[in-house]
């Protein structure tokens, strides 16, 4: 098949996904004077990057370093390592660490793509060398105008595009770093960027890989890539049969990403002998159940507790999103914790959950009550029946919260010891009583920001077989790459900073490199 393959086209490198890797992949490689295709199978630009933060954990950086930061490399070294174990191999976490800063200086030097600090603790705060004011960077704000008409190709933001508000003037977060590489590459006239064009398969020829099959309207597109692919098209969260086949807790009810994050370049790297790894991971939170039955991404409880089904606390409440999911999965595994979980809490924000960022903006908590999410009682015992766990259990634990409450420190799960758990709180403990009538509950799953397992690289993002060998020409970036954080979720700006650092990595392998295929006319 491959010999005989005829090609539509061919350009220098193809990028498949649109998000953060995506982006900079493009854009280095047109900035390179690389002739770049970019594919994107949904009808949008941006990926989850799109709905994130935008945050990026790039020790060094000089955003960072404007901002005075004295950080060390050596620090951030012990730091990650200390998280992250041997899990991955040091090679790959290295290259992750040295290239955050150069390729913050790297992108800077064009005008439009800028940085400030976002002061935003590292996740593990009693690692050595955690620093409590973070090392993580966001895009600079863009003045929506500033896009013109390529405002309706950026994926809204998670509030625009699922509760229908009205589009923000000022993008910040994701909504910001793709803006700012879509005006970026609006410049170049080397690079392609095709919506609706879904990547379906890879064309390996001996130990390289020489093209690809792209699905779009018109039907099937097999362009020859000169220098290679680099698949940055974000995980599978949404396949349910790959989520089942590898072992993924939680459902797709879950994943935050958009619908298009259905990991089949992952698939069409296995087809054509890649490795994977990591492939039952993901970046986990606990999820707030919504009318509409999924369950999201939710993070700053100024308040409340979680209670199990025994109306026990099981979990400081506080903990990094991801470090939390990974405690409610484990809970999960062996019986000790059934969904849903509940967080309790009293009515001093008026029955509102105390939740400082919900990700997902809060439907009208009319629609919460109506299917049973959110329950109100008048007392703590009928509370108690009304979300079905024993009252007494569950008096016993307000009265003991409450008495930690009020000695300003909790023993039972030293929530407010670490920086994160403070985020919300003014650096106070978020240690609030359950004592303002009347009571409340709000109904929690399990949600996932992406899954992070995929395929194996080396630490110039080089796609491994499953003998170890690279595959030449195929190149994997964020989460469609088996993720170099491992099991761990290091501090905020982790999956965004290595889709980039690896997306810019791969790359820079290929510009160095001779074209070693010779051109060849397209023979359609
Ligand atoms: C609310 C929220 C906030 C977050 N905040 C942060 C943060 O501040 N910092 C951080 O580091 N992380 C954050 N995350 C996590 C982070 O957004 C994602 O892990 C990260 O953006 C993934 O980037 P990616 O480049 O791997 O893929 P994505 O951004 O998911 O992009 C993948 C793209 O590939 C496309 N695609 C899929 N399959 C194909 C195909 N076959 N052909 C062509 N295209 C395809 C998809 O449609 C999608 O557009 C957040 C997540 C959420 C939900």
């Amino acid at each position: 098949m491959a010999t005989t393959m005829a090609w539509d086209e061919e350009c220098d490198i193809l990028v498949v996904g649109s998000g953060a890797g995506g982006m900079t992949g493009a854009y280095v490689a047109a900035r390179e004077g690389l002739h770049v295709i970019l594919v994107e199978n949904s009808d949008k630009f941006g990926g989850t990057t799109a709905y994130s933060g935008g945050g990026m954990w790039f020790p060094c950086n000089a955003a960072l370093r404007r901002a005075g930061d004295d950080d060390t490399m050596e620090d951030a070294r012990e730091y990650y390592r200390a998280c992250v174990g041997t899990r991955t191999p040091r090679a790959l976490q290295d290259a992750y660490l040295d290239t955050g800063a150069p390729l913050i200086d790297y992108l800077e030097q064009d005008p439009l793509l800028q940085f400030v600090i976002y002061p935003w603790p590292d996740y593990f705060g009693r690692m050595p060398k955690a620093r409590a004011g973070g090392r993580h960077i966001a895009p600079m704000l863009l003045p929506a105008a500033a896009l013109g008409p390529l405002k309706a190709v950026l994926r809204p933001g998670l509030g625009e595009e699922r509760r229908g508000q009205p589009a923000p003037e000022e993008l910040w977060g994701g909504q910001a770093l793709i803006g700012r590489f879509l005006l970026a590459l609006q410049e170049k006239a080397n690079a392609e960027l095709r919506l609706n064009s879904e990547l379906v398969e890879f064309v390996r020829e001996g130990d390289r890989v020489t093209g690809a099959v792209v699905h779009t309207a018109e039907g099937s597109r097999r362009i020859r890539t000169r220098r290679g692919v680099v698949v940055a098209a974000g995980g599978f969260e949404h396949n349910r049969d790959m989520r089942a086949r590898y072992g993924v807790p939680g459902n797709i009810s879950g994943a935050m990403g958009p619908p298009s994050n259905t990991g089949l370049p992952i698939l069409a790297g296995i087809a054509v002998g890649a490795d994977v790894d990591l492939m039952d991971q993901g970046w986990w939170s606990p999820g707030l159940m919504q009318p509409d039955g999924t369950a999201s991404f939710t993070l700053g409880f100024d308040g409340g507790i979680f209670v199990n089904q025994h109306g026990r606390r099981f979990l400081n409440e506080s903990l990094p999103y991801d470090r939390a999911g990974r405690e409610i999965i484990d809970q999960m595994a062996d019986g000790r914790l059934t969904l849903p979980f509940w967080l309790v809490y009293d009515d001093r924000d008026g029955g509102m959950p105390p939740i400082q960022f919900p990700n997902l903006p809060f439907a009208d908590p009319a629609d919460y009550r109506a299917k049973g999410l959110w329950v109100d009682a008048p007392t703590l015992a009928d509370l108690a029946e009304t979300i079905g766990v024993p009252g007494d259990a569950l008096a016993e634990t307000v009265a003991r919260f409450n008495g930690h409450a009020d000695q300003g420190e909790d023993p039972e799960f030293e929530r407010g010891v670490e920086a994160f758990d403070r985020l919300f709180t003014n650096d106070r403990p978020p240690l609030a009583p359950i004592v303002k009538a009347p009571f409340h509950a709000a109904a929690f799953g399990l949600s996932d920001l992406g899954t992070k397992g995929g395929l194996k690289t080396d630490e110039k993002a080089r796609v491994l077989d499953t003998e170890g060998r690279v595959i030449h020409g195929l190149y994997a970036a964020g989460n469609s790459m088996a993720a170099v954080s491992g099991t761990a979720y290091p501090g905020g700006g982790n999956p965004i900073g290595s889709s980039m650092v690896f997306a810019y990595l791969a790359v820079l392998d290929m510009a160095d490199m001779a074209a070693e295929i010779p051109a060849a006319s397209a023979a359609a």
